[in-house]
C-alpha cells in the first residue's frame, strides 16, 4: 500500500500548512489522523500524541518497532497585551529573535479564528542613535494585529494571552528543480514520511508490530515522546526529523546535511549517541539498495530518539533526518526526492529487522 506522489505533497502541504505549534498539535493531528484512518488505528492522548496502529499490528503480542515523528512546529505565545493593542509573546521552541521582525504570522482568537499579524521592532526612524544595529531581543518586539488599543484587540480582534502564534508561509512545489517551499517542515516532512512508512508497512507481515507515533511538545524539550514511549514500549526505533541542512555554508569537506543527498543518519548530537550497531548496519543495508544517505555528527542539536533510547533495555533507536534548509526560520527549503529516499530507507530498515539481529545490537 503506498501513496502516489500527488498524493504524498498533498499530504506534505497539509501537514506544512497545519497551524500547530507545541502544545496545539490538534490541527497536524487532525491532518495525520484523516491521512491514517485508511490504513491504521488513531488514538491520541491527553499532551496530543497520535498513535497510528495499522490493523495487522492490533492486539499483537509481537515487539514493537516505533516510528516516531514530531507533530508540533516552532511558534510564538500571547503573553500581553499593551495599551496601545500590540501583542507581547514569548517563543515556543527556539528562534533566532534578529529573523523575525517585519514577517508575517497567524494568531488564534478567542473566537476560534486565525488573524494575521505583523512582527514588529521599533522603527529605525524612531531608534536613537545607540539603538541602532544592536541585536534585538525578543522582549523588543511586538506583534501587531492592526488594532489600535487595548479593548479593540482584545474585544473586536480577540486576541487573549496564552494564544499561540505560527508563521504565515504556504507551502509550494517546483516540479522542475524538485524543490518545495514551506514552513515547519521540521518537522512535518518528518511527520509525512513517518505516517507514509507506516502505511507501505501495514499490509506487510513482519516479525514486529508497527507502531506510528506523532509526538508532541518536541520544540520545547521533547515533551511528548516521554509519554509516548511508556504508551508503546519498543524494542526498536526510528525517530524522523527534518534536520537544519549545512549545504549553504559549510565548506564542502565538512558537508553532512545536504539538501538533494538523501536522509541524514546522525552518529550524535548533544542529547544522544546513536546506537552505532544499528547506524553501520543501516548504511549497509542503504548502500546493497542504491539509496542515497549522509552520515552526520552534530556539536549541537537534540531530538525525541534521546528519550527512547533511554527506556526498556536501552532501545536501539536511529534518526532519519530529511535535510531542510533554514529550520526554526519562517521558511524551509527542502527536496521530494530526500523525502522518498527516507522512506524508503525506513521501509527496508523495518523489513530487514529481525529479532536476531536487534539482540546483536
Ligand atoms: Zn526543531
Amino acid at each position: 500500500m503506498r501513496s502516489t506522489k500527488t498524493e504524498s505533497l498533498e499530504l506534505i502541504k497539509a501537514l506544512s500548512e497545519a497551524k500547530a505549534p507545541s502544545g496545539f498539535e490538534d490541527a497536524s493531528i487532525a491532518v495525520a489522523g484523516e491521512f491514517a484512518e485508511t490504513f491504521a488505528a488513531v488514538e491520541e492522548d491527553h499532551l496530543r500524541n497520535l498513535y497510528v496502529t495499522p490493523k495487522k499490528s492490533q492486539n499483537s503480542d509481537k515487539p514493537v518497532f516505533m516510528l516516531d515523528a514530531h507533530g508540533d512546529e516552532v511558534g510564538m505565545m500571547i503573553h500581553s497585551i499593551t495599551p496601545k493593542g500590540t501583542l507581547h509573546f514569548l517563543t515556543l521552541g527556539r528562534w533566532d529573535p534578529n529573523i523575525l521582525p517585519a514577517s508575517k504570522v497567524m494568531v488564534h482568537t478567542k473566537f476560534n479564528t486565525w488573524i494575521p499579524g505583523i512582527i514588529a521592532a521599533k522603527p529605525v526612524h524612531f531608534m536613537t542613535e545607540e539603538e541602532k544595529g544592536k541585536p534585538l531581543n525578543i522582549a523588543d518586539l511586538v506583534i501587531d494585529v492592526g488594532a489600535v488599543s487595548y479593548e479593540d484587540a482584545v474585544e473586536n480582534f480577540g486576541v487573549r494571552i496564552g494564544e499561540p502564534a505560527v508563521s504565515a508561509v504556504d507551502f509550494s512545489y517546483d516540479e522542475q528543480h524538485d524543490i518545495m517551499f514551506g514552513k515547519g517542515f521540521d518537522c512535518r516532512i518528518g511527520c509525512a514520511a513517518m505516517l507514509e512508512s507506516v502505511k507501505r508497512l501495514s499490509d506487510k507481515d513482519l516479525p514486529f508490530a508497527v507502531r506510528g507515533v506523532m509526538s508532541a511538545q518536541e520544540e520545547v524539550g521533547e515533551r511528548g515522546v516521554q509519554v509516548a514511549v511508556q504508551n508503546t514500549a519498543p524494542q526498536v526505533a526510528i525517530c524522523f526529523e527534518g534536520c537544519p541542512a549545512d549545504d549553504t555554508f559549510t565548506e564542502d569537506y565538512a558537508v553532512q546535511t545536504a539538501m538533494k543527498k538523501g536522509p541524514m543518519l546522525r552518529f550524535m548530537d548533544v542529547s544522544m549517541i546513536a546506537n552505532p550497531r544499528y547506524m553501520r548496519d543501516t548504511f549497509e543495508l542503504a548502500e546493497k539498495l542504491s539509496i542515497p544517505c549522509q552520515a552526520s555528527v552534530r556539536a549541537g542539536g537534540g531530538n525525541n530518539g534521546a528519550y527512547v533510547n533511554l527506556t526498556g533495555r536501552g532501545v536501539p533507536v536511529i534518526v532519519i533526518g530529511i535535510p531542510v534548509r533554514y529550520i526554526h526560520s519562517h521558511y524551509g527549503i527542502a527536496s521530494y526526492s530526500d523525502f522518498e529516499a527516507a522512506v524508503d530507507l525506513a521501509v527496508a530498515v523495518v523489513e530487514h529487522m529481525t529479532q536476531e539481529k536487534l539482540e546483536s545490537f
